[in-house]
């Protein structure tokens, strides 16, 4: 029997370069509070990505509330039931109400079409997602908020990186949100972010991630603590160093994916204008009994993909949504992600494949 392969497995860097960060820790003394490795770590990931502004923070959750807060969201907001559960409890958690838009059958993202017939005069926002790192269709996304003057927030905890027309998909929308969470493409063991090209919101976000405090005896209003520290930063900037050879090795394995099991089972249709970031393996089976034999043959043999996601968020129970998804329900039933990180070795991707292969013959 093999080792257990699950769907991912963290990236850890050099752990002798991460030493070296955590003496830095030690002599300074600095270990939270926008420090000297969390203002490194902000300048490099705006030059990578290509940002004005990043403002990063304890969690992808997190981001988003502060997000929310930072617009001043109300009411009712438009959003996909075909993400992690996150992107839709953040919403409920604030006391603001999932209205969900269905989604595309082959991009799995929130099809534009689906916006306008939800929008009421309660709607202060739409909270599209890039899943699986693949974007959204920004361009008719912007005419819609435009013309019923909401506001854009976009969950890019899958978009590390991604590109579309050779510009960040960061630069779209009011706000980006991202997580960096131990299981993401670019992680900082807990840790996300704020993306935005306006600075005045870009100002307000940095007094809302602490405690509203903008200087010494001074309180400008309501804030909470979302502030990532310096160890999840050393983190950040030895991951960062690698983030290259981490995509590379990743698109091999996708590769070898779409290669064995191309029209076998079928893969999420990519946005023609973006570049991938491989940051998940989703495979599409005919009917969920299909994607039932498969796992199960995979867990037989120790191989744990997962069914992200799954159930589709209309489905929720503390949501009592009006809207039932049934593009969302269908994908979510019949979808898996597949195992994805750099150190899965070619031997065990084989036994994947023609694990999934056996078990549909
Ligand atoms: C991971 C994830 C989040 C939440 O991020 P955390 O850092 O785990 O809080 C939100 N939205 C999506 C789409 C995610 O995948």
């Amino acid at each position: 029997m093999n080792e257990i392969i699950p769907v991912t497995k963290s990236y850890l860097p050099d752990k002798e370069k991460f030493k070296s960060y955590i003496d830095k820790i030690y002599e300074s003394g600095w270990l939270t509070n926008n420090g000297p490795l969390l203002k490194e770590l902000e300048d490099r990931l705006k030059n990578y990505l290509g940002v004005r502004n990043i403002i990063l923070v304890a969690n992808g959750s997190l981001a988003l509330q502060v997000a929310y807060k930072a617009l001043n969201l109300k009411g009712e907001v438009i959003t996909t039931p075909f993400s992690f559960v996150a992107t839709t409890s953040t919403l409920a958690w604030d006391g603001l109400k999932p209205v969900f838009a269905d989604i595309d059958p082959d991009t799995f993202n929130l099809d534009p079409e689906n916006i306008e017939p939800l929008i009421t005069e309660k709607t202060s926002a739409i909270l599209p997602v890039h899943v699986f790192g693949n974007p959204c269709e920004v361009e008719k996304i912007e005419e819609i908020s435009r013309k019923h003057n909401l506001k854009v927030i976009y969950d890019g905890a899958h978009a590390f990186g991604v590109k579309y027309k050779d510009k960040s998909i960061f630069n779209y929308g009011d706000i980006s949100t991202l997580s960096f969470h131990a299981t993401k493409l670019f992680h900082t063991i807990e840790g996300g972010a704020i993306i935005t090209n306006d600075d005045d919101i870009a100002d307000k976000v940095r007094l809302l991630v602490n405690f509203g405090i903008s200087g010494p005896d001074k309180i400008d209003g309501l804030g909470t603590n979302a502030k990532m520290n310096e160890f999840e930063a050393a983190m950040g900037l030895c991951v960062l160093d690698d983030i290259e050879d981490i995509i590379n090795e990743r698109k091999k394995v996708f590769e070898r994916y779409f290669k064995g099991l191309n029209g076998i089972v079928k893969f999420q249709t990519f946005n023609s204008y973006a570049l991938k970031n491989y940051s998940y393996a989703a495979v599409l089976f005919k009917d969920e009994a299909d994607l039932l034999k498969a796992k199960n043959k995979l867990n037989k043999k120790n191989i744990f993909p997962r069914r992200y996601f799954y159930p589709s968020l209309d489905k929720l129970d503390y949501i009592d949504s009006e809207q039932k998804s049934l593009i969302s329900r269908n994908i979510s039933e019949r979808i898996l992600c597949l195992p994805l990180f750099t150190a899965l070795g070619n031997d065990l991707q084989e036994d994947v494949i023609n694990n999934i292969k056996d078990s549909l013959w």
